[in-house]
């Protein structure tokens, strides 16, 4: 079963989540559980956490099609001990609340080493920021995404993901999730099926599919290899539709979220349709 959707808004509370993904035609997707762009957040209250629960069931939403992502601000990786402690505790915060709305998949951006320590130095304080949240709460998969390598981003090689994994206690607990604008942009060609082919058995022979926690459907703006972060329309961009078409007849990518973060809000539902038809075609 493919679960198909996008990262929605929820603005007036998370509550309001489930049944815009649910409009839209989706059977998964994304969301923020607090204003992405600041530290702190009101605590969750008890009722828009059953309001949230009743929501998922109400419109067919289980755990595992659902795909919150942290705040832009964290940075597990961070040389400065100041910046590195307040990030921790707010990824603690994060998964807390996921935990709070019965979610077990959490998805961050590892972390940059802002030319102040080295790579391996900083992907060590990664794994270690993220066995930290293991103990502190329960139950939720820490989901490190790749990025585009951008500035002085980790995770944009498939080494660094495998680097962190290699370093996380609770192997149970820690996934990744692929974007395909942020594969491209790292120099993973996804632009026919062949580059795919390769590109995805790059990643198992790194990584390993059985960390794919979830993906980031994009098409990208920019060149191959840019390491600039781009997002595109579905066929509007460099990378096109055999990727996706690739992807939904594949199935290493069943059963996990696959969340739209194109461009254009307004034509999700006809990308999610269209991908859906790719995902039946035999
Ligand atoms: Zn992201
Ligand atoms: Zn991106």
């Amino acid at each position: 079963m493919k679960y198909i959707g996008a990262h929605v808004s929820a603005a007036g509370g998370v509550d309001q989540a489930p049944k815009r993904a649910y409009q839209i035609g989706a059977n998964a997707f994304a969301l923020f559980t607090k204003n992405q762009r600041q530290w702190v957040a009101k605590p969750l209250t008890r009722k828009v956490i059953s309001d949230f629960k009743a929501n998922c069931k109400r419109f067919g939403f289980s755990s595992d099609q659902i795909l919150p992502h942290d705040s832009y601000l964290i940075n597990l990786g961070s040389p400065e001990e100041e910046k590195l402690e307040k990030s921790r505790a707010a990824f603690i915060d994060e998964m807390e609340r996921c935990n709070q709305l019965g979610l077990t998949l959490l998805n961050f951006h590892p972390g940059s080493h802002l030319k102040k320590i080295s790579e391996d130095e900083c992907l060590a304080l990664i794994a270690e920021s993220i066995n930290l949240a293991h103990q502190a709460v329960p139950d939720v998969v820490a989901v490190i995404e790749n990025t585009a390598g951008q500035g002085t981003n980790l995770g944009w090689k498939f080494e660094h993901l495998a680097q962190i994994v290699d370093q996380v206690e609770d192997k149970a607990r820690v996934g990744i999730c692929l974007d395909t604008c942020h594969t491209f942009a790292a120099g993973y060609d996804l632009s026919s099926k062949e580059a795919c082919e390769h590109t995805f058995a790059e990643f198992e022979r790194i990584v390993g599919f059985q960390y794919l926690r979830g993906m980031h459907i994009n098409d990208a703006k920019i060149e191959l290899g840019s390491r600039v972060d781009r997002h595109q329309s579905l066929g509007e961009g460099n990378i096109g539709w055999d990727c996706f078409e690739y992807i939904m007849q594949d199935e290493r990518f069943n059963n996990i979220p696959l969340v739209l973060e194109t461009i254009d809000p307004e034509i999700w539902k006809d990308e999610i349709a269209q991908l859906r038809v790719l995902s039946e075609k035999e």
